[in-house]
């Protein structure tokens, strides 16, 4: 096998059992490996730490499989790895009964570069790494054993595999998908998921929690939901019994998705809901000039700053969006309002909105912190920003 060693001292994010090794920190390679081979990392004075995923193409050069210099890393390691993954949930209250639920959620379950996402039978799973993408069959073998789904259907093509310099590949790994279309039921809603042409693996399951309290605070407000894609949002909101819900997309695909959940949910009043094509940062400015109002807003877009280097374009972009927000509050509003980006940390987030409420001249608290569901557990090693974050804020 061969050998990685790395720079004097570049061995302290790994004690802090951080699982990336950036091509900085890597001194040379010692024997041969090719993309996603197991190499054993060394320190430079020799000492062996860790199994890792070789990626020469990628700035993350390695990432840890195991912290044990000695593991074997092979189709029995992945076995293990991806039933202790789904155990972890199986062991969650909160998680019993849903029907969609994220069982493998990358380095925090000791898998990098491996998401696998359960709707019902079916299990979506997107490799993002040179050493996951190897590892493929013994991932989805593993998939199959511990879940017994009927489905793996592989959505690899995330753009980061152009940086690992692997092709896109999707299809189904084992099994087929249902003939007509797959649609899970979400805390009561049901939804459709189309894990072929959607978003990520097809679903933002990370939010669940979130939805469920917009349809706790919903009951006779004025709900806008900016950035709705299919539609989660604003259909707990209808079920919370939110006396009307105007929701904004730029796309045109995701509106047609929302209005088919809706339509897949008798039980909701179709005559509160309002669907609206448009880019949020226009349509937040028209409806200031409206001047309509509202009792619970919800922002949650996409990722405005991927890494630090873009940070400060994104933290205008949030503050943007909050400031009118704010604006369009009515006394004793809510705003829930989120940001996904790595390059932002929490603090810097709440930084972000306080700011926007100074300007909005409204006088807020946070009522809840909101983070992902516990199916998107966070490895104490992960920085800050990396998750998703959220605030509740109620206006005076
Ligand atoms: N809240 C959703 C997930 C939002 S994903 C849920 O719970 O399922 C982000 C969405 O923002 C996508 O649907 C994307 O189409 C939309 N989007 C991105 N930029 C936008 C813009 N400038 N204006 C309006 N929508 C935008």
């Amino acid at each position: 096998m061969a050998q990685l060693i790395l720079h004097p001292g570049k061995e302290r994010s790994l004690f802090r059992r951080h699982p990336w090794i950036f091509a900085g920190s890597v001194d040379r390679l010692e024997g041969r490996a090719r993309p996603g081979d197991t190499v054993t990392v060394l320190t430079a004075e020799g000492k062996a730490l860790a199994r890792a995923a070789w990626s020469p193409s990628s700035q993350i050069r390695a990432r840890v499989w195991s912290f044990d210099a000695e593991a074997a890393i092979d189709h029995a390691f992945f076995k293990r790895a991806v039933a202790a993954s789904v155990a972890r949930r199986a062991a969650i209250p909160a998680l019993h009964g849903q029907a969609g639920v994220r069982l493998i959620h990358g380095e925090s379950d000791g898998l990098p570069g491996v998401i696998a996402d359960r709707y019902g039978d079916v299990v979506v799973l997107q490799l993002t790494s040179a050493g996951a993408d190897k590892w493929r069959d013994a991932i989805v073998a593993g998939l199959v054993q511990a879940t017994g789904c009927a489905a793996v259907y592989e959505r690899s093509d995330s753009e980061v595999r152009g940086l690992e310099g692997l092709e896109s590949r999707t299809g189904c790994a084992h099994g087929a998908l249902p003939a007509g279309g797959l649609t899970i039921v979400e805390n009561g809603v049901r939804m459709e998921v189309d894990v072929e042409g959607g978003h990520k693996t097809g679903f933002y399951l990370d939010q669940r929690d979130n939805r469920l309290l917009t349809g706790q605070l919903a009951a006779g407000r004025a709900v806008l939901n900016c950035f709705c894609y299919t539609g989660g949002f604003s259909l707990q909101a209808l079920a919370g019994g939110a006396e009307s819900v105007l929701s904004i997309d730029s796309s045109a695909p995701a509106l047609d998705s929302a209005r088919r959940n809706l339509a897949l949910n008798p039980q909701l009043d179709v005559s509160r809901a309002e669907w609206q094509e448009a880019d949020v940062f226009k349509a937040l400015r028209a409806l200031k000039d409206e001047g309509r109002k509202f009792d619970l807003i919800v922002l949650d877009p996409p990722k405005f700053a991927p890494s630090a280097a873009h940070a400060e374009r994104a933290a205008r972009a949030y503050k943007d969006i909050n400031l009118f927000g704010f604006r369009l509050l009515n006394p004793g509003g809510i705003l829930m309002t989120y940001s996904c980006s790595g390059g932002i940390g929490q603090e810097l987030f709440q930084k972000i909105v306080a700011g926007a409420a100074i300007d909005a001249g409204v006088d807020a608290r946070i009522i809840y912190r909101l983070s992902a569901a516990p199916d998107h557990p966070i490895g104490l090693a992960v920085p800050e920003g990396e998750y998703l974050k959220g605030l509740a804020c109620q206006v005076g």
